[in-house]
């Protein structure tokens, strides 16, 4: 392992997270890989920025195993764990200072231990690449469908057309529209100068073999397309759904209760469908509040946890989008 990152140094090197950043309080407690071979594109592939997403974790550990040098057309990092207290915890937030990782972008060098760490992304390592992959899953308080979605701006090297490319070429059965949120890590880079795509799919609370290998087959699909990885363009499903997501498409626990999820995740369902019942979790009746798709389209996420409080978000759904 070595000690000083080097994103230029050739071959396949393993850094020390803990001396890059040169913290005490365990901060950054893992590892940066990178295999550079030469010129060519460059991507740098994140997990674990929300500490119980441990779908991604294990994908991006199996993809460091299968990469050599040889593998590669320019260069590959992989950051497999990213907010490393919060996985040691179970936590999707930091337990050194309570912060969500994905909400403090682009950090603050004199900040706390997640702002200093992602100020250390934002401005040392993010504008050394093409592409930023954040990989995400559900976690424990949620389930979501295998999806993409990704966000570029005047000034990236990969450009709007581009981007569109690069997801469908993940070849998930979603790619997402979405306003990008400033504080996120995939919202954040393009102002860097760097384009992003953000990977959902999965948990629940426990991890499955289908889910880790949709992820990582989506993973390896898509940088052979991007054309990182060596080797021919792989064929993406065609049957892609484009989906549209704002607010609109939530749909919350009016009052503390129990779920009980009444569609399947993934399903379609129409605008005013029962889609839940939030079961009262006190007093003698059983009658449940019905809950309604806001909007009709696809579910995407679900909760997990069957108890709720007032006001969680218990699911939503993403609106076909216009061509
Ligand atoms: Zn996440």
């Amino acid at each position: 392992m070595s000690k000083k990152l080097d994103l230029s140094a050739r071959g396949k090197s393993v850094f020390d997270l803990r001396t890059v950043l040169e913290t005490p309080d365990g901060l950054a407690e893992d590892v940066l890989v990178s295999i550079n071979n030469g010129p060519g594109p460059s991507v740098i592939l994140c997990g674990g920025i929300h500490g119980d997403e441990y779908e991604p974790q294990i994908a991006l550990r199996r993809l460091i195993d299968a990469l050599s040098t040889s593998d590669i057309r320019g260069r590959l990092v992989i950051i497999p764990t990213l907010n490393f207290p919060a996985s040691q915890k179970g936590s999707r937030l930091s337990p050194l200072d309570g912060h969500n990782m994905n909400r403090v972008f682009p950090g603050k060098p004199d900040g706390t231990a997640t702002e200093r760490l992602a100020s250390f992304l934002y401005g040392q390592v993010f504008p050394s690449f093409d592409l930023l992959v954040d990989v995400h899953s559900g976690g424990g308080d949620y389930r979501v469908v295998p999806m993409i979605f990704g966000f570029t701006a005047p000034g990236c090297r990969v450009g709007d057309s581009e981007l569109e490319r690069v997801m469908e070429g993940w070849g998930y059965r979603f790619i997402q529209y979405v306003d990008g949120i400033a504080s996120t890590s995939a919202g954040s880079s393009p102002s860097a100068g760097v384009a992003s795509v953000e990977i959902e799919g999965g948990s629940g609370g426990d991890v499955t073999e289908r889910d880790v290998e949709i992820m990582y087959s989506g993973i390896v699909r898509g940088l052979t397309n991007f054309g990182v990885l060596a080797g021919s363009e792989r064929a993406a499903p065609k049957d892609v759904i484009r989906v549209e997501v704002t607010d609109a498409n939530q749909y919350t626990a009016p009052a503390d209760g129990i779920i009980e999820h009444r569609v399947e995740l993934g399903a379609a369902v129409g605008e005013g469908q029962i889609v839940a019942l939030l079961h009262p979790a006190s007093g003698a009746s059983a009658d449940p509040i019905k809950l309604h798709a806001p909007r009709s389209g696809y579910v995407l996420r679900q909760r997990a946890r069957a108890f709720v409080r007032k006001g969680e978000l218990i699911g939503n759904t993403g609106t076909p989008r216009i061509q």
